[in-house]
């Protein structure tokens, strides 16, 4: 990073002129605190509402209310078609085909639905690795599948964890996993990027060695979806799942995300839970006897279009569409550093950043690591108008989200922690 920043206020507002992309904050609603908008770096958990949903919603309870059933061929949008208005955008910050990605469900129901296709333990190849201090909903997932096959967590998982006195894993230590475990390895399930540390993981390498073992790679994207951009389609990643609640700013709930890749996706024979939407749209009003699966990442929808709960979704992309990944990755790269040179000025609270300093290996978020106090440091935060989040132990997770967060959002967010006492 050759950028040189400085501390004072008006370097920041100069940052935000130049940001092409400023005026992107406008379209979105911000919580008030005391009669302004609040410091919002909570997008990792939330993202803010597009003023755009309101509109976007209209205009199917129009559908509904005007033409009931034909809002299926006839509706300004054809619910019948819903998911599909979501590939291109999706393939765009994904990096992928557009036929390897589709919306159904939610993250931990599309995972499951990815391990009844993918583990297929087979004698001794039946290891999964994934890292120590998975998000929760990773480690049940995997362990209720592996207990599903009879077999014992225990003796089927393999964790990762950082060495002694690391917060971080390091790549080498994940690929020389991957080689350890050798023909013994079924499949490696990670986080894109960790919940916790923030760290962002070598997806590319990763899934290289994993496939060199003969292995299946899938990802954990919830962290990763629209915050850096993937080429999951050239990497070769065998599947992939994410929210589209945090930074793509779908809503509370909305409509889950995956990928699976081209080799899956065309061959029907790729085991997998059938229901009718994932069926062949030429044969699916048959009612037929004999499930055939789409040849696309669609053929493992299971039920009717969920168009309420993927309409925010849609609007959302567009700007997306709009901005471009690229462009918001580029001016991610800038704002996190800017906030990190920032925190660095800070000297009366007692923490550590456990995020990597190297802005590939991490997307809009820093872990801050209070050995004491971290809660106490929270509740002040909270109290002067900034929406961060708290993990415990004594993690408080900053992601000042480049669509509408400003330069000036991070010098504010500053001078309000230099002025906090613990
Ligand atoms: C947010 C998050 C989830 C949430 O899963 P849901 O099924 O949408 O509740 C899962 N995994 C990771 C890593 C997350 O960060």
């Amino acid at each position: 990073m050759t950028q040189s920043f400085t501390n004072e206020l008006s370097f920041a507002k100069q940052m935000d002129k130049e940001d092409p992309l400023a005026k992107f904050k406008q379209s979105f609603y911000f919580p008030q605190h005391n009669g302004e908008d609040v410091i919002y770096f909570c997008g990792n958990s939330l993202g803010l509402q597009p003023k755009a949903v309101r509109d976007a919603i209209d205009v199917e309870l129009n559908s509904w209310k005007e033409l009931a059933i034909g809002g299926y061929m006839k509706g300004t949008n054809p619910w019948l078609y819903y998911q599909q208005y979501l590939n291109k955008p999706l393939s765009q910050i994904m990096g992928c085909l557009e036929e390897e990605v589709t919306v159904m469900n939610a993250l931990t129901v599309n995972l499951h639905l990815f391990l009844l296709s993918f583990y297929k333990p087979q004698g001794k190849r039946n290891k999964i690795i994934m890292e120590a201090g998975a998000f929760p909903s990773d480690q049940y997932a995997i362990e209720t599948i592996v207990k599903q096959y009879g077999l014992s967590p225990d003796q089927i998982i393999v964790e990762i964890a950082p060495q002694q006195g690391d917060k971080i894993l390091h790549t080498k230590d994940i690929i020389s996993t991957i080689e350890k475990t050798g023909d013994e390895l079924s499949l490696v399930l990670l986080g894109g990027i960790n919940y916790y540390t923030g760290q962002l993981f070598d997806i590319k390498n990763i899934t290289t060695a994993t496939h060199d073992v003969g292995a299946i790679a899938g990802f954990d994207l919830a962290h990763v979806a629209g915050n850096v951009p993937m080429q999951l389609h050239e990497w070769k990643v065998d599947f992939a799942v994410w929210c589209s609640y945090k930074y793509l700013n779908g809503g509370p709930g909305a409509v889950g995300g995956a990928f699976v890749h081209q080799t899956h996706a065309n061959n029907i024979d790729t085991p997998r839970l059938g229901g009718w939407w994932g069926n062949e749209e030429s044969t699916r009003f048959k009612m037929e006897k004999g499930f055939i699966p789409k040849p696309t990442a669609a053929g493992w929808n299971l039920s009717t279009a969920q168009v309420f709960n993927t309409v925010c979704l849609k609007a959302s992309l567009e700007m997306f569409d709009a901005a471009g990944i690229r462009a918001i990755r580029t001016k991610s790269v800038l704002l996190t550093n800017y906030l990190e040179f920032l925190l660095k000025d800070i000297t009366d609270l007692n923490f550590e950043i456990i995020t990597p300093a190297n802005s590939e290996e991490r997307g809009a978020q820093l872990c801050l690591y209070f050995i004491e106090r971290g809660k106490e440091v929270h509740q002040k935060m909270h109290e002067a108008g900034i929406v961060v989040d708290y993990r415990e132990p004594g993690v408080i997770r900053v992601a000042p989200a480049p669509l509408y967060c400003s330069f000036e959002d991070v010098h504010r967010f500053y001078m309000i922690m230099k002025n906090l006492k613990a």
